[in-house]
């Protein structure tokens, strides 16, 4: 897995943007390189040649997002708070949404973690 940032020749490089790829392969930087080229030298008359800016590799576990789903029928309210509780399909670890606000983690020492997968 890896993510391959690129942009339209001719722009700043902060317009890049993100395009990931589900591919085994050796070299993400040559692969990606080698498959714009061939982009580039296959342009049609709309398109715009890119550039090659970097490649992103995801190690596997480090970049899994928690699989979330609501654990509770009926929105609970507390007090003045409105909340869901949410446990991770993958890991199980709890966590609670307050209004449209952000899933949260119940344990502080799990905020911004992602999610270690299969706990089995
Ligand atoms: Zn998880």
């Amino acid at each position: 897995m890896f993510t391959l940032w690129s942009k339209n020749v001719g722009d700043p490089c902060d317009a890049a943007w993100p395009e990931d790829y589900n591919k085994d392969v050796d070299d993400p930087v040559e692969w990606c390189k080698e498959m714009l080229e061939h982009f580039n030298s296959t342009l049609r008359r709309h398109e715009r040649p890119r550039q090659f800016v970097r490649v992103e590799i995801k190690r596997n576990n480090k970049l899994l997002r928690h699989e979330w789903h609501k654990t509770n029928l009926v929105t609970l309210i507390k007090g003045r708070d409105v909340y869901d509780t949410y446990q991770c399909e993958r890991c199980g670890m709890t966590a609670k949404r307050f209004g449209v606000g952000a899933i949260t983690p119940d344990s502080k020492r799990d905020w911004g973690k992602s999610c270690k997968g299969a706990n089995r």
